[in-house]
């Protein structure tokens, strides 16, 4: 099944919030549990169009899915109980790090928690790419709390049954639709659907089983990383609410544009600027590569728009293999603003090989300037 959110709810990508809308609605009258009861497969395709509409629907996050694609957006299942939340605090510049969903439902059978994904944007630079690194980051995030163990209970006490739901972590009730009778089930109000409640709460976490700290973490780099590539770091995101799974951390790199390289693939691509004479006679030149000088033998009677190619000196494949190479682009300068000497031997360059040239007079110069200028 396609995870593409625009395909999941059959809407081009540069569809309209109104049209998101419609699609969504569309889809939700007909894959809706209440109306496909007991068919699992629906309830899928509920729950993924349920997050495809939910992401689109809001322009940051959208911008980010077109951005970095559906990791950058990751729920679980159906975000019943979820809902934003930002954490802004505490980063250095160049992260931003919020969650994307609190814990969620799995519908009619039970409950399951699961702390939130995390994700934060990790600028590295060109250099860093392509040798890979390892880089520090630090969030703030939800943690177990320790004094509790993540029970959310007072030392001595743990937490009992709910009477509301009777630790179903639900309530159901038969309700009229436009369907017809039809049972619901919701999550219990009284103990958020977790089935318990705490009744002494731990006095650390206020019976949240969790507490907001700061962590940190280090991400492996692997050469040959490209732009817009993620890493994800499992059960680094948050801790669920009193237990459960933690949700991960998600880092989406953004790779610093040279002012010397352009990536293409696994080559680097760089100009050289080169004068008339060493384009016709040839030289060496010291050329700056990430891998530090490299001596480039420039053949004689090298043209603008040749490149020369130095082999290895390029980014590694990223599941191993040899380097791309280092592809240098040749640009042959013209001199301007000659020296009287300088006039003279291109003159007697020019008469050597019988070509054409503008005869010094400054007269027919400064007209054929205000000719063409
Ligand atoms: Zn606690």
């Amino acid at each position: 099944m396609t995870q593409d959110f625009y395909e999941l709810l059959g809407v081009p990508r540069s569809a309209s919030e109104d049209e998101l809308k419609r699609a969504y609605r569309r889809l939700a009258r007909e894959l809706h549990p209440d109306a496909k009861p007991d068919d699992a497969e629906a309830e899928a395709r509920f729950k993924q169009v349920t997050v495809a509409y939910e992401t689109l629907r809001d322009p940051e996050r959208r911008r980010r899915y077109d951005m970095f694609g559906p990791d950058a957006v990751r729920g679980t299942g159906a975000p019943s109980g979820g809902g934003d939340f930002g954490f802004a605090g505490g980063l250095g510049d160049l992260f931003d790090a919020f969650f994307t969903q609190g814990f969620s439902t799995t519908g009619s059978r039970g409950t399951r928690r699961q702390g939130a994904d995390a994700e934060m944007v990790l600028q590295i630079g060109l250099a860093e790419a392509v040798f890979g690194t390892r880089h520090e980051v630090s969030l703030k995030a939800p943690v177990t709390c320790s004094t509790c163990s993540g029970s959310g209970a007072r030392e001595g006490t743990s937490a009992s049954t709910c009477p509301d739901c009777r630790g179903s972590g639900q309530i159901q009730r038969i309700r009229q639709s436009i369907l017809g009778q039809m049972m619901t089930a919701t999550p219990c109000g009284r103990c958020n659907g977790l089935g318990k409640v705490v009744t002494t709460p731990c006095p650390d976490c206020r019976g949240e089983g969790r507490r907001l700290e700061d962590r940190t973490f280090t991400v492996e780099i692997p050469p040959g990383v490209d732009d817009g590539a993620t890493l994800r770091i499992a059960g680094a995101g948050a801790a669920a609410l009193r237990g459960g799974t933690p949700g991960d951390l998600y880092v989406h790199l953004r790779v610093e544009p040279d002012n010397r390289f352009e990536r293409s693939g696994t080559d680097l691509v760089t100009p050289l600027h080169i004068s008339v004479a060493q384009a016709a006679l040839g030289t060496e030149v010291e050329l700056d590569t990430l891998d530090g000088p490299y001596l480039l033998a420039v053949p004689p009677g090298v043209q603008t728009g040749r490149v020369l190619k130095v082999a290895g000196h390029g980014v590694p494949r990223l599941r191993g293999g040899r380097r791309g190479d280092l592809l240098v682009t040749i640009f042959v300068d013209t001199p301007v603003k000659l020296s009287k000497e300088e006039d003279e031997l291109l003159r007697k360059l020019a008469a050597l090989r019988g070509e054409q040239v503008q005869p010094p007079d400054p007269g027919l110069l400064s007209r054929l300037r205000s000719a063409f200028g």
